[in-house]
């Protein structure tokens, strides 16, 4: 049995916002055939998937047994074969440049400060600038929840745009096969030491929080910076309960103490209902919102 079994137990540490709510279950798969035993368990349940829950947002106080939690973080085997980087779903984004890095592959550095997992990064295609996770995929074991088979697919063209890709929601990440590329050492510890300064620099490392929490929105062709529309409208501080829009950057919302679910969830409304009300502009979420 490749798996840890908890009941009855809070979700404060598999989520960034530190959402004290709670699970009747939750599993920890120690490896991908750990994780594939826990999907065959709990085939009849909800299955959440959770890397380090570092783009969700937990809406209830209580999952009770018809949801199963299924954090990924132990099943992280890495391994540089002769063509390419096999990761597994918990595969820590950090670890993953650094262990490039040690292998002097070049175009992983911009993911040494995104706090996630191979999993997640798949879903979200996470990124910044004009890298995104997307870039770096051969081929993906994905598990079909549907028909309880494994496949290995390879994403065409169009499988990863802006923050997401086209996995879908019965579809469960494994493991993926990455490219490798030559890299330049110095150039690439240079990059990973530029991003995680200016980013220390700018986000809100004070308190809990997920990320930017909302898409960056387009209208009549133009992208608008979300923290800008938000200044406009005056929601640079809000809080509602111990929910709170950054003060040092209003593109996030943080949790500065006890935040309830519905404190975020309640946050959210409001900046989108501002948002509309000024510029007509509709926010769609980038976190994933667990109902
Ligand atoms: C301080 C901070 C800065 C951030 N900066 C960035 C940034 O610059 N760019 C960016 O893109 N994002 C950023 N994020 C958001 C986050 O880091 C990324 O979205 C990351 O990819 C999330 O990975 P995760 O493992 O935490 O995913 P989770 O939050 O655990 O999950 C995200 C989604 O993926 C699903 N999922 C997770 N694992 C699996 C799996 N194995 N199979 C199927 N589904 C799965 C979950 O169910 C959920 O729907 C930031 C977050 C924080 C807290």
């Amino acid at each position: 049995m490749a798996y840890l079994t908890l009941k009855n137990t809070s979700l404060k540490k598999y989520n960034s916002l530190g959402l004290n709510v709670q699970a009747a279950q939750l599993y920890l798969p120690l490896d991908s055939q750990g994780l594939l035993e826990v999907l065959e368990l709990t085939k009849t349940t909800k299955r959440i998937l959770i890397g380090k829950g570092c783009n969700i947002l937990l809406t209830r106080e209580y999952y009770d047994e018809s949801y199963a939690f299924i954090i990924t973080t132990m099943e992280d085997d890495l391994v540089l074969t002769e063509t390419e980087l096999i990761a597994d779903a918990g595969v820590n984004l950090s670890r993953l440049a650094w262990f490039a890095l040690e292998q002097s592959l070049g175009g992983y550095a911009f993911l040494e400060d995104i706090p996630g997992t191979v999993g997640g990064a798949l879903i979200m295609n996470a990124g910044q600038y004009e890298f995104s996770f997307g870039q770096l995929v051969n081929w993906i074991d994905l598990y079909d929840t549907t028909t309880n088979t494994l496949s290995r697919i390879i994403p065409d063209k169009d499988y990863f745009t802006y923050r997401q890709s086209k996995i879908s929601s019965h579809e469960i990440v494994i493991r993926a096969g990455l490219k490798t590329e030559p890299g330049n050492d110095e150039e690439t510890l240079t990059a990973i030491l530029k991003y995680k300064k200016d980013r220390y620099l700018k986000q809100p490392r004070k308190y809990p929080n997920a990320g930017s929490v909302f898409k960056r929105p387009y209208k009549e062709g133009q992208s608008y910076y979300v923290w800008k529309l938000f200044d406009e409208v005056e929601l640079r501080g809000h809080q509602i309960g111990d929910a709170q829009v950054s003060e040092k950057h209003p593109g996030f919302i943080v949790n500065c103490g006890n935040a309830k679910p519905q404190d975020m969830v309640d946050l959210v409304k409001e900046c989108q209902k501002r948002v509309k009300e000024h510029f007509d502009i509709d926010l769609e979420l980038e976190w994933k919102v667990i109902d």
